[in-house]
Order: C-alpha cells, then sequence, then structure tokens
C-alpha cells in the first residue's frame, strides 16, 4: 500500500499519517521530518536546508528529492509507506512517478485532508512538538498531560520556528500556489481521494480508512 497524504501545513496531516502507518503498519516518510533530522546533525546539507525552512520556504528539489529517493530505497519500505509532504509541487509529482516507475511501483491512494484556513491558523499556533521523539500536542485540543512536558518521553515540548503567524501566512501562500496543481495530476490517474478534516480525530481517521480497507 503506498499512500500519498496531501493537505495544507497544520491541517492534521501528521496526526492521520501516525494512526494510518501504525494501523497498517507501514513507515511515515516525512520530509519535514528528514529536513529537521539533517538540520539537527548541523552538516552543511543541513545548513543549507535551515536557511530555507526557517523561512517558510521550499527546500530546493535538488536536495528534497535526492533525499525523499534515498528513503524510498531503504528496506522497510518494500511493504509499502506512506508519503506525507512530498510532492509539494508537480515537479515533485512528476520526480515521484519516475522513482516509483524505475521500482516498477506505483503510489495506489493519494488523500486530500481539507480543512478551512481559520481552523488552520488556530491549530498551528497551539501546536507543540517534542523535539526528542517528535509527538505533537496542541495547548487546546490535545494538550500534555503536564504542561509543556512530552507524555512519552518527558522532553520539553517546543513551539517551531516556523510555527508563527506571518511565517504560516507566507506557508499556506506557498501551499496553495504549488500544492494545488498536484491535486489534478492525481485527479486524472483515479487515485485522489478527498476527506474532509474539520472534524474529530478519529473520525477523519475513519473516513481515511474506510477507503484503504475497501481495497485492500
Ligand atoms: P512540514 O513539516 O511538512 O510542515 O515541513 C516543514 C518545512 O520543510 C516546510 O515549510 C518546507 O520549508 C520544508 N519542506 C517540507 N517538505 C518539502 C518538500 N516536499 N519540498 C520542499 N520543501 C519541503
Amino acid at each position: 500500500m503506498r499512500i500519498i497524504l496531501l493537505g495544507t501545513p497544520g491541517g492534521g496531516k501528521g496526526t492521520q499519517a501516525k494512526l494510518i502507518c501504525e494501523h497498517f503498519d507501514i513507515p511515515h516518510i516525512s520530509t519535514g521530518d528528514i529536513f529537521r533530522g539533517k538540520i539537527k546533525e548541523g552538516t552543511p546539507e543541513g545548513k543549507e536546508i535551515s536557511e530555507y525552512t526557517g523561512k517558510g520556504q521550499l527546500v530546493p528539489d535538488r536536495l528534497t528529492i535526492a533525499l525523499v529517493e534515498e528513503r524510498l530505497k531503504k528496506d522497510d519500505c518494500k511493504k509499502g509507506f506512506l508519503l506525507d509532504g512530498f510532492p509539494r509541487d508537480e515537479k515533485q509529482a512528476q520526480a515521484l512517478d519516475v522513482i516509483m516507475n524505475n521500482k516498477h511501483e506505483q503510489i495506489n491512494f493519494v488523500f486530500l485532508i481539507d480543512v478551512p484556513k481559520e481552523i488552520i491558523i488556530d491549530r498551528i499556533l497551539g501546536r507543540r512538538v517534542c523535539p526528542k521523539c517528535g509527538e505533537s500536542y496542541h495547548v487546546k485540543y490535545n494538550p500534555p498531560k503536564e504542561s509543556g512536558s512530552c507524555d512519552v518521553c518527558g522532553t520539553s515540548l517546543i513551539h517551531r520556528a516556523d510555527d508563527q503567524e506571518d511565517i504560516i501566512l507566507d506557508r499556506l501562500a506557498i501551499y496553495n500556489r504549488s500544492t494545488e496543481p498536484i491535486l489534478k495530476f492525481y485527479e486524472e490517474k483515479g487515485i485522489l481521494h478527498k476527506i474532509k478534516g474539520d472534524g474529530r480525530i478519529p473520525e477523519i481517521f475513519a473516513q481515511i480508512s474506510g477507503v484503504l480497507s475497501k481495497t485492500q
């Protein structure tokens, strides 16, 4: 099962990705997480990446596509995978097609989680993440048991540098400009499924798993 999850930053993609990957036992491949890992390593590549992510801009394709291709070659992707945050534009979608054709594989499902802009801003401003294990919280909607600490590993939670209001607005504009054209690309392939993403977390997951289970 090879899945792409599309949707506005802060639209609940990460949360749904985690649920899908646990339920269907496939690896969660997030370009945002790959980049944050590289930045933490402090390599010249990581430094270059942080110049873009810190401003909410897209990382250049030459870096992004190579990192995704390298990740998809790993053994754990043989049983399938879920891509989160990639492809972000039509060029990346086409590059992914080439990667898949070379592997004699294809993407089976593309989900778009559709959420209104006001809800997105509220969700992103309240988002707190664990820098150690990646667990994600919301100060109002999904608070940790102990304020400011991760439930899983106890590490102090952080407010991501790119989760500020002005940067969010930039990220939403970039998203609209570059991601929307790829919806057409996957719609034409007949594998796009639109999911209403303003409900509760289990309800959104039920819509997605309903589609996946029917076709398994
Ligand atoms: P995310 O965690 O998906 O919100 O991504 C965080 C940041 O990483 C984005 O604001 C971009 O700067 C960068 N990024 C993530 N995925 C991609 C991609 N497919 N292409 C280019 N840049 C990306």
